[in-house]
């Protein structure tokens, strides 16, 4: 049986209380290992060390600071091949081809990090006053609280680690405690890889027992949360008693608008893959299509078609669409929400049922009445709402019925409809000829209503992870 403990200062230790956790794989609802469990007095260790680990990363030159992510960025692309995409298949439920995206997109988050160690630019600017210099530095915040969700527990946890530390900061990091195997894998890595031992701890275990403490405690200067709306409610209602920095990447309900001039064989593909990639566990998952009412009909059989014959089941198969829901809760919500929907007068075009275990068939409903929670909440299942529109008016209008605005799409051959619609759409991205699932490490990742506060990836991460400090001085002798 595998078993880790917690990553503190550099040293695997377990909890003070010395208690565990199980770790389920999720495709066979096994036991897979057991995770240190830790609590407050493990908060506290961690957050002193990584005052330590802050005083030393962030007197270290920037190239220094490069070299390491680098290295870290060559390491995951060797032990990519075995144990980080085993790790992905089994704790998290990947496919091997999600797995393999995955660690290609942490390899790619990790150099463009490095590259930002470079790039914390300051400005200078005119002053009224004669012979005055006003200049602005950046600088790092100090201990930045990394929580990390389940869906993509390398490559989100990597996004908000990479950045910081580029920047100067020390990570304490409470990951998913479904995933807590893959965390401690990758902060091994960061190690190896040359990070001071004290920039980088990892706190296995819940989110009331040590997400509370470590994002409550008074020597955190920023809270980087990636999850759900509801966590980022607590814990920006936590931070705003402090004043503290937060980024909060959160829920989403994104959708695909679909226009009457496209193939509707070729936009369905795309939104069936916007949807059921990862069982639709990706907080830009297109849940949502409008369908402008001239092309409706032959996208709904071409959907039909397209869904009834993705190929579900082994993880380890390349043919495999997608596996399993990460957990019996997650399963009942996904059902409850379909059989409601359907109560409220939504038709199911195809799937609804279980195919085994935690895996749930890739579900079409259409004309979901605008009022119910399968339109206006996030499922995080494979469950698409498809819905007609009169025009791009219309269309547009739908799209932005919804109290989320993280991300959308825009499936059209017509430039002018296209960037009317990228123009109208309320959402942090949108995405035109593809589905909403979409990622770049250089992109302004994020979204605004219950999709949270800020951006990430490339220099908008540089910029949530640095403070702006004003220094001004007379150039002539004033004393
Ligand atoms: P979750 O909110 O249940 O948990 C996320 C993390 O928060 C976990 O590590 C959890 O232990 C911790 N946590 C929970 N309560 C806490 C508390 N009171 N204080 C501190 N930490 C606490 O989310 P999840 O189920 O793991 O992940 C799925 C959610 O994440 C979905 O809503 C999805 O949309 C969202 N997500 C968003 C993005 C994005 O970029 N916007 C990306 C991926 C996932």
């Amino acid at each position: 049986m595998k078993q880790t403990e917690l990553l503190i200062g550099g040293k695997e230790q377990a909890a003070v209380s010395g208690d565990y956790f199980d770790v389920l794989a999720p495709a066979t609802e096994q036991r897979l290992g057991r995770a240190a469990r830790a609590g407050k007095v493990d908060v506290e260790l961690a957050v002193a060390a990584a005052q330590q680990g802050f005083a030393e990363w962030s007197s270290l030159a920037p190239a220094k600071r490069e070299a390491c992510l680098l290295k870290a960025a060559e390491l995951v692309e060797q032990q990519g091949q075995e144990r980080l995409l085993d790790l992905l298949i089994d704790e998290s439920g990947s496919t091997i081809s999600k797995a393999r995206n995955e660690i290609r997109y942490t390899v790619d988050l990790l150099r463009t990090a490095a590259g930002e160690a470079r790039r914390l630019y300051g400005q200078t600017f005119p002053n009224d006053h004669p012979g005055r210099l006003s200049m602005v530095l950046r600088e790092p915040l100090g201990v930045v609280a990394v929580v990390s969700p389940y869906n993509a527990p390398l490559a989100l946890l990597c996004k908000m680690v990479a950045f910081p530390l580029a920047a100067g900061n020390a990570v304490v990091i409470k990951p998913s405690e479904e995933t807590p195997m893959i965390a401690i894998a990758f902060g091994k890595i960061l190690l190896e890889a040359g990070l001071p031992p004290e920039a980088i701890s990892i706190l296995t275990g819940f989110g009331a027992e040590c997400g509370a403490p470590l994002i409550d405690h008074e020597q955190v200067h920023c809270i980087a949360l990636t999850g759900s709306t509801l966590t980022g409610q607590k814990v920006g209602a936590s931070a705003a008693k402090r004043m503290v920095r937060t980024q909060l990447e959160l829920g989403g309900k994104s959708a695909v608008l679909v226009l009457r001039d496209v193939d509707p064989v070729k936009a369905a593909a795309i939104v069936a893959q916007g949807i059921f990639t990862h069982s639709g566990q990706i907080c830009m998952a297109n849940s949502r299509a409008v369908v402008e009412d001239a092309v409706f009909d032959a996208f709904v059989a071409a959907l039909k078609q397209h869904t009834t014959q993705l190929v579900l089941g082994d993880l380890r198969d390349e043919a495999s669409c997608y596996g399993p829901l990460i957990h019996r809760q997650a399963l009942h919500k996904v059902q409850q929400h379909v059989a409601a929907a359907i109560d409220a007068g939504a038709s199911l075009l195809t799937g609804g049922q279980v195919q085994q275990g935690l895996v749930y068939q890739p579900t079409v409903l259409l004309h979901t009445p605008s009022d119910c929670s399968a339109w206006r909440e996030e499922l995080f299942g494979p469950v698409l709402s498809v819905v007609r529109a009169r025009d791009l008016a219309d269309g547009i209008a739908k799209v932005n019925d919804s109290d989320y605005a993280l991300s959308s799409a825009v499936l059209t051959k017509n430039i002018h409809w296209a960037m009317q619609a990228a123009r109208q759409i309320k959402a942090g991205s949108v995405h035109i000829g593809m589905h909403a699932f979409q990622s770049n490490a250089l992109a302004p990742i994020g979204g605004s209503k219950l999709s949270g506060v800020g951006r990430s990836g490339g220099a908008y991460s540089t910029a949530e992870f640095t403070e702006l400090k004003w220094i001004s001085m007379e150039l002539e002798e004033s004393l």
